[in-house]
């Protein structure tokens, strides 16, 4: 079916190129080509400005890199300036999944490939596939991570915790929340795990923004309301960022360091774990995210087919082919494993 797609979006394009040449059969090799990054507030996002530039530049492309700042409006002007420009491809991590309907349809006109970085791109028929690391199987990552760290540090149930998930409008952010709770809600349910806050819907656990400062400010207000004589045991967190706001505030309430997991193995929070306070964070290699974006690129400027899709997500509109990289948990005990091979991450372990 995916193959068929693709073969039927490639159709689809020839003739409404209206970008000259063989815009629908590749492309000039040292072509521009953009990527629209949604802010650079987590090291994930700086360490994809940096690698698209170094990949794409040795691929022989010439890239054309933004990053928006978190503002919906900035990051739909970036792009019309990528196409005017002349970008024959533009990659997009969307700050909001749904607001890059028209800029992505003036891409699509001009014959530009559209492939989503990291977050899916909803409501819209202009986009040829989305490369990210699973963001359900992520969720499941985070929340059997939370279990297994429960049982490790904290003793026999039943555990106290609390529920973060990411910023609302990124469409990852629902779905590492799906994920982890279909772990957590069957020991919810009997009665294992105590959400002492009661506060178990994915709007209520939201952080606006991906903002640190807006958790730490709700896991305060939490540990005020619900934890002034009892302790609280673990937390689930979407990404590194927000584990260490909670790690933070629960460190001024005087509590014991809760079991955090955490997402993206930030510099900061691998130094956290190493020194046994962050109990996981969950891996998603930039640099193979990446890699498999530019090899993608390098099939449609060849005019070649573009490499099979692992499965294809609805976004409101059609089935995107996604390409899903798997993301690794990461603890104290395997840290040294996992980062073998990268000496940045591994130089964080010593002492
Ligand atoms: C990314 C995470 C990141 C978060 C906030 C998510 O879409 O998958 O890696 O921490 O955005 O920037």
């Amino acid at each position: 079916a995916t193959a068929l797609l693709l073969a039927a979006c490639g159709e689809g394009r020839t003739g409404e190129t209206g970008g000259g040449e063989d815009a629908g059969t590749g492309f000039d090799a040292g072509a521009t080509i953009g990527v629209s990054l949604p802010w650079l507030g987590t090291q994930n996002w700086a360490e994809a400005q940096a690698m698209f530039k170094e990949q794409l530049e040795a691929a022989g492309f010439t890239p054309l890199i933004q990053a928006a700042d978190n503002k919906v409006p900035q990051q739909q002007q970036q792009i019309e300036a990528m196409i005017q420009q002349g970008a024959k491809a533009i990659v997009v991590g969307p700050i909001d999944g749904t607001q890059l309907g028209s800029a992505l349809a003036a891409a699509k006109d001009a014959g530009v490939r559209v492939l989503g970085y990291d977050r899916l791109i909803e409501n819209t028929d202009a986009v040829d596939g989305v490369v990210q690391f699973g963001s359900i199987r992520t969720g499941e990552l985070q929340g059997q991570s939370l279990l297994d760290g429960l049982a490790e540090r904290k003793g026999d149930g039943p555990y106290n915790i609390e529920l973060f998930g990411g910023g609302p409008a990124d469409p990852n952010a629902p779905n590492f929340f799906e994920g982890a709770m279909s772990v957590l809600q069957p020991k919810i349910d009997d009665g294992t795990l105590v959400v002492v806050s009661g506060q178990t819907d994915f709007q209520q656990c939201a952080t606006q923004d991906w903002d640190n400062g807006k958790a730490q400010a709700r896991m305060d207000s939490l540990l005020a309301a619900n934890y002034s004589d009892t302790p609280i045991h673990g937390v689930l967190s979407p990404n590194d960022g927000i584990a260490r706001a909670i790690i933070t505030s629960c460190k001024s309430a005087g509590q014991d360091i809760p079991v955090v997991d955490g997402l993206d193995a930030e510099t900061e929070s691998i130094k956290s774990i190493w020194a046994g306070e962050q109990y996981s964070t969950v891996h998603k290699p930039t640099k193979d995210l990446v890699a498999k974006t530019v090899e993608i690129i390098s099939a449609f400027q060849k005019g070649e087919e573009a490499p099979a899709a692992d499965e294809t997500e609805d976004n409101g509109v059609i089935e995107v082919p996604i390409y899903a990289l798997d993301p690794i948990v990461v603890t104290k005990e395997n840290a040294q494993e996992v980062f073998a091979d990268d000496p940045d991450r591994l130089a964080l372990l010593e002492g």
